[in-house]
């Protein structure tokens, strides 16, 4: 049985009428920038960050991008956050001329690893920023006490984690600024690139929307260099058909997370820690098995989706040879990279689907424990 990573067919069949019909209604409106549909889709992802405002932007890397602008991070300055994470968070910082500086991740949840963080900290330090990886948000209380106690701005990337919590708290609602992606393989994804951030600071937020535009409150007025960030109000349509079903997808999700691990429970396969303050969405259901190549590679001929977040850590990338700083020791996200690999977890999986992967993953797990032939025979 072929079981794809994420069937994106599969959940647009169950919402293509309305979807169809939300951009027709943008179509004969022309109003092809911002608009209402925009307009909504920012009050209501404002609402379910719990935070006052919302600023739509072209994609999740925009977002990061546009936040680090708009608190002026530049040359000269650091921002801490993982090496462990998709190219856009590093990737933003360097784009501001600061320097990204790696500090190491908890290995049982793959994100910041809070206690590291204070030793990373410079006179140039303005900004962390925390990943909530694969759906789980970072252990936020200790990574706030000690931006407050240093005065340095956190920007949450929740990319992965629209709507999860932390002791009850939003994802992008904790820290300066929150970032989310609609990139199609988030748990809210459009039909294309897309982006948001919230925030709860009128300033900051005044300063993002005019960022968004060319840095212009003022038309043809610039206040500072911005770029165009703007959301597309086709994307925002699209993302409003779909936002109201983002509870029952995660819910389903997790439900498939929890089937996984309950089926890997006495077998090789070390399933995903979930913090118990923590409520994950499951972007990603990430497993640790040794061998884990030849597994991939067992997967991928079988015609079971699997994929590797991230082979090859920040602080190991060609483009930021000689323009990151390593802060202490990064063997915990050095190890994750050769050792972790996500399966697919997305909310329209089949029973049997579920089966054929957990099947496949076990009989894997079990055939490396068996001693080999030449074992034995010694
Ligand atoms: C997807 C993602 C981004 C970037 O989002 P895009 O919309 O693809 O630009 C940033 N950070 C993380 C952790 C992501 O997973």
């Amino acid at each position: 049985m072929k079981v794809p990573l994420l069937d994106l067919k599969a959940q647009y069949a169950t919402i293509k009428n309305d979807v169809l019909t939300a951009i027709a209604e943008v179509l004969d409106s022309q109003v092809c920038i911002g608009g209402p549909k925009v307009a909504e889709l920012e009050q209501k992802v404002a609402e379910i960050s719990d935070c006052k405002f919302a600023v739509g932007v072209t994609s999740g890397t925009d977002a990061l991008l546009a936040s680090l602008m708009a608190l002026n991070i530049g040359p000269g300055d650091e921002v801490i956050t993982t090496s462990f994470t998709f190219f856009a968070t590093a990737g933003s910082i360097a784009r501001t001329g600061a320097l990204p500086v790696f500090v190491d991740i908890d290995p049982r949840t793959y994100n910041l690893d809070p206690s590291k963080i204070e030793a990373a900290i410079t006179g140039r330090t303005k900004a962390i920023i925390p990943v909530h990886l694969y759906g789980q948000m970072c252990d936020m209380d200790p990574i706030m006490e000690v931006a407050a106690k240093h005065n340095l701005y956190v920007i949450e990337d929740a990319a992965q984690a629209i709507s999860a919590t932390y002791k009850g708290r939003k994802a992008g609602g904790i820290g300066t600024v929150g970032c989310f992606s609609f990139f199609p393989s988030k748990n809210l994804g459009g039909a294309g690139d897309g982006g948001m951030i919230v925030t709860s600071d009128p300033a900051l937020h005044e300063r993002l929307v005019a960022m968004r535009s060319h840095g212009s409150q003022r038309k043809y007025y610039h206040k500072f260099v911005g770029g165009n960030f703007r959301l597309d109000p086709l994307q925002a349509a699209i993302l409003l058909v779909k936002l109201p079903h983002l509870g029952d997808w995660s819910e389903a999700r997790r439900r498939n997370a929890a089937y996984y691990t309950r089926a890997f429970a006495s077998s090789g396969v070390q399933t995903p820690w979930i913090n118990p303050d923590c409520v994950s969405i499951f972007n990603q259901y990430t497993i640790r098995v040794s061998n884990r190549d030849s597994l991939v590679q067992a997967l991928k001929q079988e015609g079971i989706g699997a994929e590797i977040y991230y082979p090859l850590p920040m602080h190991e990338q060609e483009c930021f040879a000689g323009k990151c700083r390593v802060a202490g020791s990064l063997r915990e996200s050095e190890t994750a990279s050769h050792s972790v690999l996500s399966l697919p977890v997305y909310p329209e999986l089949t029973q049997d689907q579920l089966d054929c992967v957990a099947d496949f993953v076990l009989r894997f797990a079990a055939s490396q424990e068996r001693p080999s032939p030449s074992e034995v025979l010694q």
